[in-house]
């Protein structure tokens, strides 16, 4: 008889999951069924800022695979079916189909939780307000196009994170006039030290957002049913549309309502094979916490790359095979009109957190050789352990092709190299691509010879 894999929630980590369990495994030998609450399986959100700048035409462009399409594939993957209880000691899972009502008792041999994180909303007066939303789904982007026809002129994107500059963007693109507020000193103040994050206010300030930084939102004024403005203490700012994007928290109720340990971090436990502290029941994506490869500590970070490797990793072991999820580093790259900012590894500010002796050092230098039209300036931080010159992370912020450097430093990262190592490696040159000492091997190099 068939095994029995059920996966609760079928988006990256889940079908992730379940399509490599299923490349593994016959029909026969394994069962795969996903339940997923929403009406889409599969789709890019990283995708959602472009698609609201129009830069993408169609939401069924961010469509990876339908529901149709893992059904043809043998996966039985019904959508519109929320699971509300998990019985870990019976083996099942309690399901509400959405459109009918209807409550069923499904087993399981094998239990994937794949339920992703939701956005953090503050409990703020008038935030249920018509008008005040979030960027997480197709139907959210949706929504903000209904706004932009109803004839939407100016927004306010509260939080300038990766995701509120991202929907900064798209919508100065739509042609609105946009406000983005910021409680810290800096945007992406919580993951970039002040020096490249200042490159990146700049960008937003000359792009004519209006940022106001170290600035709390206390509410939202609502007038005849739909918000007007958003409050501060420094006063009101009008919105005919509000964007938050304030971070997210792991949905992780079902399991720890299961018995599934929960960390200190908030996430899902589970180890390196995905595996969580409960017989048969494993976990993958945003609802779990990784173990961060420089700090040794367990961390959340909800990015769509850690979540389709570790559904991969899930599905290969609930498959009879063996696969580990190596950890995170932090590595993140985003964009704003033409400046590209990337991060990866420690901060300065983590790095303190974390006991570490560390020195940072900031390199400007261009991204291609300077006599090179299109040379544009970039900025690239090492942050570096004090003695040992052991490499502990790296920012960029700069023109293209500036970003994707973080990559090179990102593998050094991971292979746990100093910062002199970093500089003597055979990195590519020509001029249209760098100066002579590509940006990586000069901030290294800088940084190796204050160690
Ligand atoms: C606007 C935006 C931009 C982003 N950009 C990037 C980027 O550039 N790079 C990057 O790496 N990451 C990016 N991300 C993050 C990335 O999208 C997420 O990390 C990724 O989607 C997480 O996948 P997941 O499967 O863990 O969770 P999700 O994608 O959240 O999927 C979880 C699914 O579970 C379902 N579910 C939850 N509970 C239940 C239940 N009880 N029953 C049934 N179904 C349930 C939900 O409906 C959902 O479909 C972005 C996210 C957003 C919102």
């Amino acid at each position: 008889m068939a095994r029995r894999l059920v996966i609760i929630g079928g988006d990256a980590a889940g079908m992730s999951a379940a399509s490599q369990a299923r490349r593994m495994t016959s029909a026969e030998a394994l069962e795969i069924v996903a339940f997923e609450r929403g009406t889409r399986t599969s789709y890019s959100a990283c995708g959602l800022p472009y698609l609201v700048a129009g830069l993408v035409e169609s939401p069924d462009q961010l469509i990876a695979r339908t529901p149709q399409q893992h059904r043809a594939k043998g996966i039985d993957v019904r959508i519109r079916h929320d699971v509300i209880a998990v019985d870990s000691a019976a083996h099942t899972v309690t399901v509400r189909n959405l459109d009918t009502g209807w409550e069923a008792v499904e087993h399981y041999d094998e239990l994937l939780i794949s339920t992703g994180a939701s956005g953090i909303i503050p409990p703020l007066p008038g935030i249920d307000a018509p008008g005040v939303l979030q960027l997480r789904t197709l139907d959210d982007a949706a929504e903000v196009q209904r706004r932009l026809d109803a004839g939407a002129r100016r927004a306010v994107v509260v939080g300038a994170g990766y995701i509120g500059l991202e929907v900064a963007e798209g919508l100065l693109e739509r042609g609105l006039k946009v406000t983005v507020i910021e409680r810290l000193d800096a945007p992406m103040g919580a993951v970039l030290d002040a020096d490249i994050a200042i490159g990146v206010a700049d960008a937003m300030r000359a792009a004519g957002i209006d940022l106001r930084l170290d600035t709390a939102v206390t509410g939202f004024a609502v007038v005849r049913g739909r918000v007007t403005a958003a409050e501060t203490a420094a006063g009101s700012v009008a919105a005919d549309l509000v964007v938050i994007g304030l971070g997210v928290h792991p949905n992780v109720e079902l399991a720890r309502s299961a018995g599934v340990g929960v960390g200190e971090a908030g996430g899902i436990l589970v180890d390196s094979q995905l595996h969580t502290d409960t017989p048969h029941i494993w976990a993958a994506g945003d609802c779990v916490e990784s173990r961060h490869r420089i700090t040794g500590r367990s961390v959340l970070v909800a990015l769509g790359t850690h979540a389709n490797k570790q559904g991969r990793t899930a599905g290969t072991n609930i498959a009879g095979g063996h696969a580990t999820f190596g950890g995170v580093l932090g590595t993140a790259i985003t964009r704003f009109q033409g400046v590209e900012i990337a991060r990866t590894g420690l901060t300065e500010r983590e790095a303190g957190a974390a006991g570490f002796d560390f020195l940072g050092v900031t390199t400007e230098t261009s991204n291609r050789a300077s006599y090179y039209p299109g040379a544009q300036p970039m900025k690239i931080k090492i942050v570096a352990e004090r003695g040992t010159g052991r490499l502990l992370g790296a920012q960029i912020v700069g023109g293209e092709g500036a970003a994707k450097r973080i990559d090179v430093l990102a593998t050094a990262l991971w292979n746990e190299m100093t910062v002199v190592e970093v500089g003597g490696m055979d990195l590519s040159y020509a001029p249209p691509f760098s100066p002579v000492w590509d940006p990586v091997l000069l901030a290294a190099g800088k940084a190796a010879s204050r160690i």
